[in-house]
């Protein structure tokens, strides 16, 4: 291994994460401590996990005392903290039960076989059909990579799974022409949180609605990056009125502990024979009894409308620094998961690279940033995240963009 203050390259990891790392010690409210010293503010928080930001004792303690109690039970039993969850999960929205898994993959990937499993048991042999869309982001098991239409991700696993096809996102047209009861399942993001930050049309989502009931086609919503209050509602399918059959979480669920949800209906949940799916280590007591905690801060009425006030105040923040510079453009997403569009899309990979070096330029001053799509700059910090740190972050994006400017 190879060290340069606090950059780590030449690690023993899989080499999926690029050559290089920033070595983090610790981490508090929004803000994130390298191994240096240096801080940084943290408009990442682990990709739209960290949802309450760090150093949160509240959640230490949660961990910590269901640890005493126990561990790790499998799903051969089950323990307080998860049938609370369970319970709550359930009960927001049209949902008769919930299967726990580890990661948003995990959670789609057990959408799309209960999906299946009901498509088969109902409509018969043949209707096993799974749609997806444009710039969809769902996983990269085997299962939510093949709905997960991106060549660089795609193109080496090949083949993938049969029945899967791909309609534009956002077009009525082309999913009415597509969609009919040959189809299990349907899975779509309300907004597309690495595929761009589009989202989705109202007028969609209720044709979206409409063909998937009529062809008793089960309609997933994968929430696993919007869902819990992110957006500036608790689910983001309530902004355009959407109603999924089955609903994933993951990303902020138990506040970076690995836990993931499939919310179910009954109609699904009456066709499922024990033994047909599982996981040893989904939904365990530690990671549901800090999800209890997770839920109860997240699902209240006041942290929702403060988030979706902050995301406003981002948006305007963003929207100004935009107008401030030639090849910047839309502000795209909503609440506090929010976009910035660098134009110039045509440019491929000269503008990959330049939108990497704008991501290490903000590190250097201190403030971390993401990328979604192809050219847009993504911002999802904590929720915790107060209106002065906002407008700190945008200080430092503006003081990175003078740079480039002067190039
Ligand atoms: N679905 C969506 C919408 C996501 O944003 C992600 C991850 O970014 C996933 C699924 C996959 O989640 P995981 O990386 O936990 O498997």
């Amino acid at each position: 291994m190879e060290k340069k203050n606090a950059i780590v390259s030449k690690t023993p990891l899989a080499g999926n994460y690029g050559p290089e790392f920033l070595e983090i010690k610790s981490g508090n409210g929004s803000w994130l401590e390298d191994i240096t010293g240096k801080r940084y503010l943290d408009f990442t928080a682990g990709i739209a996990v960290n949802a309450l930001g760090y150093g949160r004792e509240d959640l230490a303690r949660a961990a910590y005392e269901q640890m005493r109690r126990v561990i790790h039970t499998s799903n051969l039993y089950t323990t307080e903290p998860v049938l609370k969850l369970a319970e709550r999960m359930v009960a927001s929205g049209d949902f008769a039960a919930v299967h726990f898994s580890n990661s948003g993959s995990e959670a789609n990937e057990t959408a799309l076989k209960y999906a299946r499993l009901y498509s088969l048991r109902k409509k018969g042999p043949g209707h096993h059909r799974i749609l997806t869309f444009t710039n969809a982001f769902h996983g990269r098991s085997l299962g939510a990579l093949s709905c997960t239409p991106n060549e660089k991700y795609q193109k080496p696993f090949e083949p993938l799974i049969p029945g899967v096809e791909v309609a534009p996102y956002n077009d009525v047209v082309a999913l009415k022409e597509k969609l009919d009861e040959s189809f299990a399942a349907v899975i779509v993001e309300v907004i597309q949180g690495e595929g761009g930050l589009e989202i989705m049309e109202a007028s969609f989502a209720g044709e979206l609605q409409d063909a998937a009931r009529k062809n008793d086609v089960i309609l997933i919503v994968d929430e696993v990056q919007t869902g819990l209050s992110r957006t500036g509602r608790f689910y983001a399918s309530q902004w355009v009125g959407l109603k999924p059959d089955i609903l994933t979480l993951a990303k902020p669920l138990a506040a970076g502990l690995p836990l993931s949800a499939t919310l179910i209906p009954e109609k699904v949940n009456s066709l499922i024979h024990v033994g047909e799916h599982g996981s040893t280590f989904g939904g365990g007591p530690v990671t549901t009894a800090v999800a209890l905690k997770v839920w109860e801060i997240l699902s209240n009425e006041h942290f929702i409308s403060e988030t979706a006030q902050k995301g406003d105040y981002f948006k305007t923040l963003l929207e100004e620094l935009s107008t401030r510079y030639d090849f910047l453009g839309k502000v795209k997403g909503k609440g506090l998961l929010r976009g910035l569009e660098y134009r110039g899309e045509e440019k491929g990979d000269e503008l990959a690279d330049r939108i990497k070096g704008l991501i290490g330029d903000a590190r250097e001053k201190g403030l971390l940033i993401l990328r979604s799509g192809k050219n847009i700059l993504r911002f999802a910090p904590p929720l915790t995240i107060t209106k002065e740190e906002l407008e700190k972050g945008i200080d430092i994006l503006n003081e990175v963009f003078k740079e480039m400017k002067e190039i």
